[in-house]
């Protein structure tokens, strides 16, 4: 099965408009009212040890655990005699419902943050096989017939699944999620292998030596952005000068992103171009944005640099792996010698033993592609080339021809 997302803006109708910013709204009552029952049984079983059980301990009667399953039934049971739910889509509500327990499973699984109340719901889903594109406009169940900008085919053969509509300071846009009904066979590790590291002078390094800047251009932005925002703070709130500035800043929010968003495509397509297989550390971005790293990592986007990087492999046909990233910056690449920490402004990693002299960066690139192939090698995968070739000359790769040519062959 290849699933692909592709992003539309929408140009709705005076009604149509109405009935997205009910359904946000209803969506809203439904997401804020289902975490608060979940939150209502955390809070109810955690009493601190050393604290008066009768002061601390929230007196309610002994509820079993609200998951998806006893929040969806007793959603459509609420459904029967409450006008306001009745009023929104069936399939939103659901879906919200849904988008919370996966909340609730990244905070267990990936260590995310507890899922927040919403002043504000940005989109809802549909799931429905009556989706359907004539010309340039969308059909689907909510909206009957909707206008949308139809800046690039959907491919051949492939089928509407999902439709996320989204509103945007911009506009409202669908995210039509698209599947094909294929093998896939992911990416085998082949021919020519770099590790990357993230770096901490430069964005990230190669092991091939190329080192990447951080790019500028976000700089600009922000700093209209905090222009702005000081501005916004002498206006009365909810007056009209007030919410002209906040869609302003909004409007640059979402340039930004997009902005970001386009770099990452553009730099993700460098890195595979001519390579075979991909290396990256295991970084848990969640702390790690925490840490001394956090303003450089939020403006950046590393982690959905790195997640854009695996969806351009999987497209190139290049082999895409996560490594161990423990001691990268201590370890010398050229003998294995363990060389002790290296200070911040420690540039250059010189091997006492071997005498190898390299950036430092780019030194730890090199142990991340030694881990990684030395990986793949224990794992058995099977290896289109030898792996002596692999450290060889670059491949010279097919094109991705729409990201499609490279996933289905
Ligand atoms: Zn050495």
């Amino acid at each position: 099965m290849l699933n692909l997302t592709y992003n539309y803006k929408i140009i709705p109708t005076k009604e149509q408009i109405e009935k997205i910013e009910h359904n946000l709204i209803v969506c809203k009552s439904v997401w804020n009212f289902a975490l608060a029952e979940r939150k209502l049984w955390y809070n109810s079983r955690s009493c601190p040890v050393n604290a008066c059980s009768i002061k601390s301990e929230y007196v309610v009667p002994p509820f079993e655990y609200p998951n998806y399953h006893t929040q969806s039934a007793n959603l459509t049971q609420a459904k029967k005699t409450n006008d306001f739910l009745k009023s929104g889509n069936a399939q939103a509500m659901q879906q919200t419902l849904r988008k919370l327990d996966r909340a609730f499973n990244d905070m267990k699984s990936k260590g995310k943050g507890f899922p927040r109340f919403k002043k504000q719901m940005k989109s809802f889903n549909l799931i429905s096989n009556k989706f359907e594109v004539v010309g340039n406009k969308l059909r689907m169940p909510l909206l009957k017939e909707v206008r949308f900008i139809k800046s690039r085919d959907i491919p051949e053969g492939f089928k509407i699944k999902q439709v996320q509509i989204v509103k945007k300071a911009s506009g409202y846009y669908v995210n039509l999620g698209i599947e094909l009904d294929v093998d896939v066979s992911s990416p085998h590790p082949h021919g020519h292998a770099i590790g990357i590291d993230v770096g901490i002078s430069s964005l990230l390094a190669t092991s091939d030596g190329l080192t990447i800047k951080r790019p500028k251009f976000l700089n600009s932005v922000l700093r209209k952005i905090e222009l702005l925002q000081r501005k916004l703070r002498n206006k009365i709130k909810g007056s009209g000068k007030y919410r002209k500035l906040q869609k302003r800043i909004a409007l640059l929010y979402e340039t930004t992103a997009n902005r970001r968003k386009d770099y990452h495509f553009k730099l993700a397509h460098q890195l595979c171009d001519g390579v075979g297989m991909i290396f990256v550390e295991d970084i848990n971005f969640t702390a790690w944005s925490r840490g001394r790293f956090c303003k450089q990592s939020l403006d950046m986007g590393l982690g959905q640099f790195f997640t854009t990087l695996e969806y351009i492999c999987s497209q190139t046909d290049t082999y895409f792996a996560k490594v161990d990233k423990s001691y990268t910056s201590q370890i010398c690449p050229n003998c294995g010698t363990h060389t002790g920490k290296k200070d911040l402004p420690e540039r250059v990693h010189f091997c006492p033993e071997c005498g190898y002299t390299q950036d430092r960066d780019i030194a730890a690139a090199e142990i991340v592609r030694e881990r990684g192939l030395t990986r793949t090698r224990h794992l058995g995968l099977p290896q289109v080339r030898e792996m002596s070739a692999a450290v060889g000359a670059p491949v010279v790769k097919q094109p991705c021809n729409g990201g499609l040519a490279g996933a289905i062959a």
